[in-house]
């Protein structure tokens, strides 16, 4: 293989070729027998060999960021769910063909090899993939923005099925070493929490406050390096892992007890010790708490003590160089915790401080539920974080006085915005503070935006009408076009040349392919090619066979009951009963795959796995069904698994109850990959309908105001005696069909469907859906048809790239300048 510039780059950096490397890695870094390679080791020397390559462009990239000194951002998030990194890392540094000649020295194909790297699993679902492929897209657009994130020794857990239950197992993603990660022992930091506060007197005789009586801990940072797409530039993720302070406690050192005063090691070791699995809900729990706090003090003196380096004591500049975008309140501690570095540590006075934190925070609200905003106790906060409380409570007056100033008399108002929440338990509004703290508010999709200026955020935006904006969410193109689907690559290649894996507007010129049968001709094989892929990976992981000649119909995200996965298995059981009761004429056959995982504490989420699987064994096992349906519930679903189930799929359910998804993104890669959408107006799916056009899309369902006003006299059991085909889907579920051994297991679900305030509306949306499936059947046996609107939907797909959010981002929030090309 020809070196590429990549390799040029490093041929100083006393690389040989790759193959070379590769049994230089094998045998020297890892000590294994070349005559008898395990795959485990045999990905390891690739990932080594292969992030070699990367070690040049990533020193070369730092170095111009420190000569730039430019405008930096810094993406703050408890969550970064990256997925595998070896394949990624091949692509964008051009290395397919060097590393494939590489792995052939033993016979090994690349395709197996990167099956064998574990999934960096550090996020609970759309918002910690976000932050994945906002990063990829920083590094393709040269965007001077590191991620700062927690180093999590357990990611997102493990789930299997027994018994049709949802079973968690720890992911211990770190067991075999991790060869992306770089320690960076040199930049460890010191984070406090604890103690108490106390006022003294400095040597000027400024009256200033101190945290002390602190247990401290260390904060260690291992970077991860993040490749961008053939351009010379790796940006850096940078991740902490807790350790305690070498200070041993001497006192019970002395007294004997060296176990225990080595065994606070461990204490301290908790808070980066595992990922909460709560994904759109919160849980109050100290030790997050902690973890946030944890990684906004160490991101933030990390980013200090660079700036006091160059700057000396001089923060005049601060704000215009520097921007954080939290990423939701998880990181809100921020906030405070600036203004605590600014104010006690470095002696700024409280009105600089406030003009230099509320200039450079930049906020991104990711959810409408009340459950999922984050509220913590004023008397956890008081016992933690001592000192933070006492800032956020200064914050809020001098917040309430301006406020007071412009909207005289109005009591009322000062209640509903206060910074804490009063009552027998007090509480800190992390939304509020966020919004309060920083110069930018963004909703993250066209609707969810205009519904947190119309409900949730009302008040602060009529105080500050000009934070407020909207950034739809994208996804990258590399890993969930270009790299999961090599197949439509190459045929997008061949047509209309390779510029759309580095900027996807570009895609729209498939659309004059359209209507050429040649063209949709090669379009079908690669369907089918990956129909066939994605039909034996279920075969692998379920036992169940799917016919690549069906309708492949999904829905994959975490299990929640505003998603409604309740809606599609109501659906699948009308099909069922249609082909009970010989209905079955113009049915094409329909393979449906459900997949997610439901949060540990959640009872009712982890119940809707269980009748998903309980439906799916009674369908597939009867064989009056098995020709026209099929449905299985995939296990551990997760981005690797994504990266084989979007290229075969052919609708995508995008079915929540309108004004709850805040965006989704899942259904953007569907889109992408050539599926049809069947959804609500919710979240982008309106966007994604505008761009598609509405006659290649399934629309059903009540929109956002329509739920609001139905939810005042909601009747679902009328409906239901309504509607002979829903109530006989009802019947069955209730008479026992699925649960004949585990009698009233559902009933707590069909309970849910027919009580009046069901806050999801399912049985409202059933007859829509039902007839937008019907659709979908009819439009599926026009063959010729459905690959026209298969090929309209990736072609207008291009608005949904996380380069243009990104691009967004940086002119409009961050004010960024991508870096000088060398
Ligand atoms: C994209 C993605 C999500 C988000 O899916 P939504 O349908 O937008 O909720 C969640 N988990 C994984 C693994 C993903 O890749």
């Amino acid at each position: 293989m020809p070196d590429t510039k990549q390799s040029k780059s490093t041929n100083h950096a006393l690389l040989g070729p790759l193959p070379t490397e590769l049994r230089r890695h094998l045998l020297h870094t890892l000590g294994q027998n070349e005559k008898d390679i395990s795959p485990n080791y045999s990905y390891q020397a690739a990932a080594i060999a292969v992030r070699d390559r990367i070690s040049q462009p990533w020193l070369d990239t730092r170095e111009k960021f420190a000569e730039t000194d430019g405008r930096r951002v810094r993406y703050l998030s408890l969550e970064f769910l990256l997925g595998r990194s070896l394949n990624n890392a091949v692509q964008n540094l051009e290395l397919d063909g060097s590393i494939r000649e590489a792995l052939n020295q033993y016979s090994l194909e690349l395709e197996e090899v990167v099956e064998q790297e574990h999934d960096a699993g550090l996020g609970n679902g759309g918002l910690g993939r976000l932050a994945a492929c906002f990063l990829d897209s920083c590094a393709n657009l040269r965007l001077p923005v590191a991620g700062y994130g927690i180093r999590y020794e357990f990611g997102m857990f493990h789930q299997h099925i027994e018994n049709g239950h949802q079973v968690e197992a720890p992911d211990h993603w770190l067991r075999n070493g991790n060869a992306w990660e770089i320690e960076r022992a040199e930049d460890t930091k010191k984070v406090k929490l604890y103690g108490h506060t106390e006022r003294y007197r400095d040597e000027d005789g400024v009256t200033r406050s101190r945290w002390v009586g602190s247990h401290d801990l260390l904060a260690v940072p291992y970077d991860m390096p993040i490749p961008g797409y053939r351009n010379n530039t790796v940006n850096t993720l940078r991740l902490w892992k807790a350790a305690a302070t070498d200070v041993f406690d001497l006192k019970e050192f002395n007294a004997g007890s060296y176990p225990e005063a080595v065994a606070a090691q461990n204490n301290a070791e908790q808070i980066s010790m595992v990922l909460y699995p709560n994904d759109a809900s919160e849980n109050g729990k100290e030790l997050r708490l902690k973890q946030q706090y944890f990684l906004v003090s160490a991101s933030l003196q990390d980013v200090l003590q660079e700036w006091v380096s160059k700057h000396g004591s001089d923060f005049t500049d601060f704000a215009e160089k520097n921007c954080f975008q939290l990423n939701d309140t998880h990181p809100a501690c921020a906030v405070p915790e600036l203004m605590r570095l600014l104010v006690d540590e470095h002696h700024l006075d409280w009105d600089d401080a406030w003009s230099i934190t509320s200039n450079c925070m930049a906020y991104t609200n990711h959810t409408l539920l009340p459950e999922a905003l984050e509220r913590w106790s004023v008397a956890l906060f008081s016992s933690l974080l001592p000192r933070l409380l006492e800032i956020i409570y200064e914050i809020n007056e001098r917040f309430l006085s301006q406020v007071a100033k412009q909207y005289p008399g109005d009591n009322d108002l000062l209640k509903r915005i206060s910074l804490i929440e009063e009552g027998d338990q007090p509480h800190v509004q992390m939304a509020y503070l966020s919004i309060v703290g920083s110069f930018s508010v963004n909703g993250v999709a066209a609707l969810h935006t205009e519904l947190l200026k119309d409900g949730l955020f009302a008040d602060f935006y009529r105080i500050w009408p000009d934070k407020f904006n909207n950034k739809t969410n994208g996804v990258t193109q590399r890993r969930w076009l270009s790299h999961c689907n090599p197949g439509l690559r190459d045929l997008l290649n061949d047509t209309i040349g390779t510029e759309w894996e580095a900027n996807l507007e570009g895609i729209s010129e498939l659309a004059k392919h359209a209507d050429d049968a040649a063209f949709r001709k090669r379009w079908l094989a690669v369907k089918q090619h990956n129909k066939e892929r994605l039909a034996d990976y279920v075969f692998k992981n379920t036992g169940v066979k799917f016919d690549p000649s069906a309708l492949f119909d999904v829905q994959v995200k975490r299990i929640h009951e505003y998603k409604r996965q309740l809606l599609n298995v109501l659906h699948v059981v009308h099909l069922y009963d249609r082909i009970l009761r010989g209905e079955t004429k113009g049915m094409v056959p329909r393979c449906v795959l459900i997949g997610g995982k439901a949060a540990p504490g959640y009872h009712l989420a982890k119940l809707i796995v269980k009748l998903i699987n309980n439906v799916g064994s009674v369908i597939n096992n009867d064989p009056k069904a098995n020709e026209l349906l099929k449905l299985v519930f995939f296990p551990n679903y997760r981005v690797s698994a994504m990266e084989v189930i979007c290229p075969g799929t052919e609708l995508s359910e995008q079915i929540s109850t309108a004004g709850k998804e805040a965006s989704g993104t899942g259904n953007m890669k569907f889109m992408m990959n050539g599926a049809l959408t069947i959804g609500t107006l919710d979240g982008a799916n309106i966007e994604i309908r505008e761009k598609a056009g509405e006659e290649n899309f399934f629309l059903f369902g009540l929109d956002a105001a329509e739920v609001v006003e139905l939810k005042m006299d909601y009747d679902p059991n009328a409906i239901i005696s309504a509607d002979a085909e829903i109530h006989r889907v009802m019947e069955m579920i209730e008479g026992g069909t699925f649960n004949k051994d585990e009698p009233g297991i559902f009933n707590v679900l069909t309970n849910g469907l027919r009580n009046p305030q069901d806050q999801w509306l399912t049985i409202a949306d059933l007859r829509s859906y039902i007839d937008a499936q019907r659709e979908v059947n009819d439009a599926y046996q026009d063959v010729e048809k459905w690959n026209r609107m298969s090929i309209l939907n990736t072609a207008t797909s291009g608005w949904f790239s996380s380069d243009r959010t990104i691009g967004q981002y940086a002119d409009e929030i961050w004010k960024v300048k991508p870096l000088p090309k060398s």
